[in-house]
């Protein structure tokens, strides 16, 4: 697959040297610093780092998955795949969901037409529509439709086309009581059809027109291809606008989306029927890292729905809020201000989260030491869930300022929690994160970060030197993946990736085979080939605009590449002492038996002697 005609599809490139530079189409850019590699059939941005091959690109691009995007490729190039053997159940399941596919877009044609063909569909459903100001292009990009108000209207229609009463069911269409008893599920109601992210329709979201009808909206139920928790409302819609925008806009109900859409505002989805879940955050967050939640004007509502911002900043995402007046929710208020002021509206409303809920509950918390302190557990609960330690430190000192309470008092109940959550995080067996650094956190805790961060840096810089060296020699007949395999005999990787990558090198000399970094991008998973595609592009290729502009030489590391290993391997040994040294310690304190004691600070001994030696070689001193 030529990566060149990939990328040029959504990206227009322009030549400079070997390589090919346009504006990122994932950040956003004035002056180009996304590349195009078609000798290695990579991609690579010096903004925002992403990187990868054909494939990832348009798994990124697109959002798809990395079945979806292969799919996506073969298609557009005519290319054959093969899929692999599949069993039997797999190949089932497969053409299940395959044949939902075909029935639930049948049946979204079938109500489209019905609300411009059919009378009932157009007096009442049209009228429906343009009551609220639906013009007529967004009932055709939602897709929107009627369904009559029959028992059967339109099973009747589908069991004639052949389609089988047991798949509508499984679709959700049709239900079938015991006794033989059926009819169609939407009846009498306009249609939202819920897309996936690559625009199949996986379900109906249906409200009714009648007044004394229940419940007013009615949806599809959970199937093989729909699961609620999953999808979003209009993300389908909105991908390309939330890219462009690093934003996306979280309403409440079908409505509240189409609305903004009306207003010229078409990065918004909803999460309907559900409050908010990991995935769906995770979705959004494959387009962007900012989400603006936009509330309802009540205050009961807004407390409820506290717990789902939490999750979101526990993600990583940054969170503002927007709140609108009493009584009014967005597409009510978009409806009544209009398309400018609307957005004029947002702009000046909008507020970063914790300052929002400091003014939420300082409010109340005014004259009220009670209401303070629980004021003050709110807010620091909610800055401890994010994981940039940066912004949390942040948010401690502004909140200190608003709710007129010295910082210090707020620290020490962000490190309760804090720490409260690493035991249990120790407690469920999980490592901890390697690479966050938490000024906060106590020093103990800290001490073991360190390690971990320099143990992973210096795998980093092993796993870089035999991707981009492996294969040059130091000797006659000695290259450099030899050396390190020889000196990385005992040691193992703490870094998943990293050990994945090292492991597969092994293997491959253990069979004989060439493993290089062309291998790995080819056969590896996706998150080896990002991996690969960052280590063997960082600092050897220098962007041409410095080069231009700059006149930055960068100096062959080949030119000393013996030194530079051997430095590499004995740092990552020190590290790897220093770290059971400190590991030692604490086993020490804790136990009680004399020879159990002898035993450890006799290992104590061993690995002091061995960082002594290792600081040595090193050049670096270090007191007796
Ligand atoms: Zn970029």
């Amino acid at each position: 697959m030529d990566i060149e005609e990939v990328v040029s599809d959504f990206v227009s490139l322009k030549r400079k040297g070997q390589n090919l530079w346009a504006c990122c189409p994932f950040h956003d850019e004035k002056t180009p610093s996304f590349s195009v590699a078609p000798h290695k059939g990579i991609y690579k941005c010096f903004g925002c780092g992403r990187a990868g091959d054909a494939i990832s690109f348009v798994e990124e691009h697109d959002g798809l998955t990395y079945i979806e995007a292969i799919k996506y490729l073969a298609q557009k190039y005519g290319i054959e795949i093969e899929e692999t053997e599949s069993s039997p159940e797999a190949a089932q399941q497969q053409s299940e969901r395959e044949s939902l596919y075909i029935v639930l877009n049948y049946a979204k044609n079938y109500f489209v037409k019905m609300l411009s063909e059919n009378d009932e569909g157009r007096s009442i459903g049209q009228s429906y529509f343009r009551e609220r100001g639906f013009a007529e292009h967004t009932l055709q990009k939602f897709e929107l439709g009627y369904s009559l108000d029959q028992w059967n209207a339109f099973s009747k229609e589908a069991l004639a086309n052949a389609y089988s009463e047991d798949l509508l069911e499984k679709a959700g269409l049709l239900v079938r009581k015991e006794g033989g008893k059926k009819y169609d599920r939407f009846r009498g109601r306009v249609i939202f059809p819920i897309h996936n992210v690559s625009g199949k329709v996986v379900a109906f979201g249906a409200r009714t027109l009648k007044k004394d009808d229940k419940p007013k909206y009615l949806n599809s139920p959970e199937s093989e291809v729909y699961h609620k928790s999953k999808v979003l409302y209009g993300l389908y819609q909105a991908k390309q606008t939330i890219r462009q925008h690093d934003n996306c806009y979280l309403v409440e109900g079908y409505t509240d989306v189409i609305s903004l859409h009306q207003s010229d505002i078409e990065n918004v989805v909803a999460s309907s029927g559900t409050s908010l879940t990991t995935e769906q955050i995770k979705l959004i967050n494959r387009f962007a890292s900012n989400i603006t939640v936009l509330f309802d004007g009540d205050t009961a509502g807004i407390k409820a729905s506290l717990r789902g911002i939490d999750m979101i900043l526990e993600s990583g995402v940054n969170v503002r809020v927007v709140m609108f007046p009493e009584g009014e929710d967005p597409d009510s208020y978009s409806r009544k201000l209009g398309t400018s002021k609307f957005k004029k509206y947002l702009a000046n409303n909008v507020r970063d989260f914790i300052s929002f809920k400091l003014g939420l509950f300082s409010k109340e918390a005014e004259n009220d030491p009670l209401r303070k302190a629980e004021a003050i557990k709110e807010v620091v609960s909610s800055i401890s869930v994010i994981p940039d330690p940066i912004k949390r430190a942040v948010y401690i000192k502004d909140s200190s300022k608003r709710l007129e309470m010295d910082e210090s008092v707020l620290v020490a109940e962000l490190n309760k929690l804090l720490i409260g959550k690493r035991q249990k995080e120790r407690k469920a067996d999980q490592p901890p994160p390697v690479t966050e650094e938490d000024p906060i956190a106590s020093v103990e805790e800290s001490k073991k970060h360190d390690h971990n961060s320099l143990i992973y840096i210096q795998e980093r810089e092993t796993i870089r030197l035999l991707l981009n060296y492996g294969h040059q020699e130091l000797d006659e007949d000695y290259m450099l993946y030899h050396y390190l395999l020889d000196e990385l005999k005992d040691i193992k990787f703490i870094t998943p990736i990293f050990k994945t990558i090292y492991d597969i090198f092994q293997q491959g000399h253990n069979e004989g085979r060439v493993v290089d970094s062309q291998y790995l991008i080819s056969e590896g998973s996706a998150e080896i080939k990002k991996e690969v595609i960052n280590l063997t592009t960082e600092r050897r290729e220098v962007s041409p605009i410095w080069h231009d502009k700059y006149k930055i030489y960068v100096p062959h590391e080949k030119d000393s590449l013996d030194h530079t290993v051997f430095q590499n391997i004995t740092r990552l040994k020190r590290n790897i002492i220093q770290k059971l040294i400190d590991e030692n310690k604490e086993n020490l304190k804790e136990v009680s038996d004399m020879t159990e004691i002898d035993r450890l600070l006799d290992i104590q001994k061993r690995l002091k002697e061995s960082e002594m030696e290792l600081s040595r070689v090193l050049g670096i001193v270090i007191p007796k």
